[in-house]
């Protein structure tokens, strides 16, 4: 997942008996603490919740079990803008036990602070009734957006409409609807009871133990074993059923999908068990959890969220056989489930270490690649990765890895990087014993770098010192050492001496040459011109780069560029409509009738170029030129992905056509949870008013 830094803005001290004193006499003071690691160990969560999406409200009742470990005067929970009460306490240990019994509390709105004479080395359960109104962290979707509505614009089918509640704790702290520990060193197990209307699926962390009806409800009883960071706690709720593998160790697979769906059930998992199969051999040590889950949700945050056994990911990624040649779930798949043992198991201390989150699911998502896709499409990433930290470099902008401000490419690629390079200097076998022994040593507790590297010096016998000054000290890519060692491939090799920045002779014979795919879509994207028409007859990768970069169509290869239509590839019809329907005016009409009724992506990226260019094409159809208008602001509509909605308002737009009811409908995606679309909507507002 991305990564947002913290900020402890606050002082936070209180600590000793002056502290209730200032608490009577500025009780209005904000109270906190960043950490009481040091004071008292969580160890479970066990919580019956209610949802009521309508009013999108959270109410539960929770146990909360912890030890003392050093003796004091209170604790606290993170619990934001929460109503709470029946607060509770009971304390055991030492052949004592009490009764549950009304304890003092404050309840400043982040923080539930509960003030008692704790006593060390013993055991206590919090009881506690709580109610949210979660204005993050927690998401309701389409619960407002009925299909009565007699002003249904567009004809809305029924399964636009995704009534759903998801979770995203990182970045946005699970006490937003959960009553817990936002510090990440603290892990306890969470058991979570959810009841919700009858009629939807329920997915929470851990095994489905049991499930009980009501006239009404359902209450679904989700059982976890082993410990987690709070961030980690998420549930899903939708309609989807569910396909279920075995992976070979034989732990349960789950892949939700949405009913209406199931055949594009095999290319959105695609590789899901060879992907799990392979990451268990490879990492050395069975995957921790009791099951895996894959639940795609509608209008999420980011490209998936690796919640303890239950990834959740953007329904974006849910794709035909044909999509996926363009845009797939594959590198996601891989990356949340490596986090289930970075991140997850051994979960970083602090922000310093995010590295050992991201780079490390970065590079195991890239050895499951490997796996699949074979050596070349390994290489090929870590040159990508080199290229786009050679440019953060030249704008000025790299960072140390060990920097807890970095940015997502030092975090993710460069992190990748270092662990490739670490491989290579130690060797496969001693790496391979690090990273089990790291892992065993560390589990369900937290880690930092020194962690990993006093591991990998102990397999290897090797001092890295020299190592870690150079990669994860200092803020430079060394990228001359990383070519160093990616010119051992001689894939890399061919790409990089294939060169037409100044055309040769050997250029015009290149793209009909066995050079690799990449290299040929290098000498497409330097030197157009020496396109011809046997160069066609490549493969669905060459050819779309053709149908992307040539804009300028020469009469003699029109023949040619029109049978790109015809491919197997969403991105490729794309370009190629565009820059046919630019190129050839007299067969505006052939190409529009020709590709009518092809919808592309889930975002209807084909669709609404379509509609666009059918509008501002006069001879085409002039009848139904209303009714094209009227799909085409119809997808403003609120109820559909945000994506479709940010496609649509773009082309109308563009063609001066965003109307009263697509203005009303901009103006309302400015407060959309989805910040890059809200942040659109917002400037596109400003310039039509400019
Ligand atoms: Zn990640």
């Amino acid at each position: 997942m991305y990564y947002q830094v913290a900020f402890w803005i606050k002082v936070c001290y209180i600590r000793s008996m002056k502290a209730l004193l200032h608490y009577f006499f500025y009780f209005s003071a904000m109270l906190c603490w960043a950490q009481q690691t040091e004071w008292v160990n969580f160890r479970s969560v066990k919580a019956t919740i209610q949802i009521y999406p309508e009013s999108k409200k959270v109410e539960g009742h929770m146990t909360v079990a912890f030890d003392i470990l050093k003796s004091t005067d209170s604790i606290f929970l993170d619990a934001v803008e929460m109503e709470l009460d029946e607060v509770n306490l009971t304390m055991s240990g030492q052949d004592l036990n009490s009764r549950p019994e009304a304890v003092k509390f404050k309840n400043n709105k982040k923080q539930l602070i509960i003030f008692n004479a704790f006593k060390k080395d013993r055991h206590y359960e919090l009881r506690l009734h709580y109610v949210a109104y979660p204005a993050k962290a927690m998401y309701f979707i389409d619960w407002d957006n009925d299909l009565t509505d007699k002003q249904n614009p567009f004809n809305l089918k029924e399964h636009v409409i995704r009534k759903q509640v998801w979770t995203q704790g990182q970045g946005k702290y699970t006490s937003n609807w959960l009553p817990s520990i936002d510090d990440m060193n603290d892990k306890m197990e969470f058991d979570l009871s959810i009841r919700f209307n009858k009629g939807y699926e329920v997915i929470a962390n851990g095994v489905l133990n049991s499930k009980h009806s009501s006239d009404s409800t359902v209450t679904w009883h989700y059982d976890m074993q082993q410990p987690m960071s709070s961030y980690l706690v998420a549930l899903a709720i939708g309609k989807y059923d569910k396909k279920v593998v075995q992976s070979k160790s034989g732990v349960p697979l789950e892949m939700y999908y949405y009913p209406e769906d199931s055949f594009k059930v095999e290319p959105t998992y695609r590789y899901t068990r060879q992907i799990f199969d392979f990451l268990e051999d490879e990492i050395g040590l069975p995957y921790p959890w009791q099951n895996y889950k894959q639940v795609p949700v509608k209008d999420f945050l980011y490209a998936g969220m690796e919640n303890t056994g239950t990834t959740i990911f953007t329904d974006s990624y849910i794709t035909d056989s044909i999509g996926f040649m363009d845009k797939n779930y594959v590198n996601v798949n891989a990356h949340e489930l490596a986090h289930q043992w970075f991140g997850n198991l051994v979960t970083e201390t602090s922000g310093t270490h995010h590295w050992l989150h991201e780079g490390f699911a970065t590079y195991y998502a890239l050895l499951a690649e490997k796996d699949i896709f074979g050596d070349n499409y390994y290489y090929w990433q870590l040159y990508e990765y080199a290229m786009e930290l050679v440019a953060q470099e030249r704008m000025g902008q790299s960072t140390s890895l060990l920097d807890p401000r970095s940015s997502s490419t030092t975090f993710y690629k460069k992190g990748a990087w270092v662990l490739h390079l670490l491989a290579e200097k130690v060797g496969r076998a001693a790496f391979k014993e690090a990273i089990r022994n790291y892992l065993i040593n560390h589990r369900f507790k937290n880690v930092s770098t020194e962690d990993f590297i006093d591991e990998l010096e102990a397999a290897s016998g090797k001092a890295l010192d020299g190592f870690v000054a150079q990669w994860l000290k200092d803020s430079v890519f060394y990228y001359d050492q990383a070519m160093e060692s990616l010119e051992k491939s001689t894939f890399i090799q061919e790409y990089l001496m294939v060169d037409c920045e100044l055309a040769s002779s050997k250029c015009s014979s290149y793209l009909s040459s066995g050079i690799s795919d990449e290299a040929k879509i290098k000498v497409i994207g330097q030197n157009k011109t020496l396109l011809k028409r046997e160069d066609f007859k490549n493969s669905l990768r060459v050819r779309q780069a053709i149908a992307q970069s040539l804009s300028q169509i020469p009469l003699e290869l029109k023949t040619q560029y029109e049978s790109l239509l015809d491919d197997a590839s969403y991105l490729t019809i794309e370009a190629a409509l565009y820059n046919l329907w630019v190129n050839f005016p007299e067969d505006r009409v052939r190409y529009l009738q020709q590709t009518d009724g092809i919808v592309g992506f889930s975002n209807k990226n084909i669709r609404m170029l379509w509609l666009t260019l059918a509008l501002v094409t006069p001879e085409f159809e002039q009848d139904n030129k209303e009714q094209f208008l009227r799909e085409l602001r119809g997808y403003t509509d609120p109820r559909f992905h945000f994506e479709v909605r940010q496609n649509a308002f773009q082309y109308l737009n563009s063609i001066q056509a965003c109307d009263a009811v697509c203005k009303n409908n901009l103006k309302q995606a400015e407060q959309h949870h989805v910040w890059q679309f809200s942040k659109f909507a917002k400037q596109l507002l400003k310039e039509m008013k400019e």
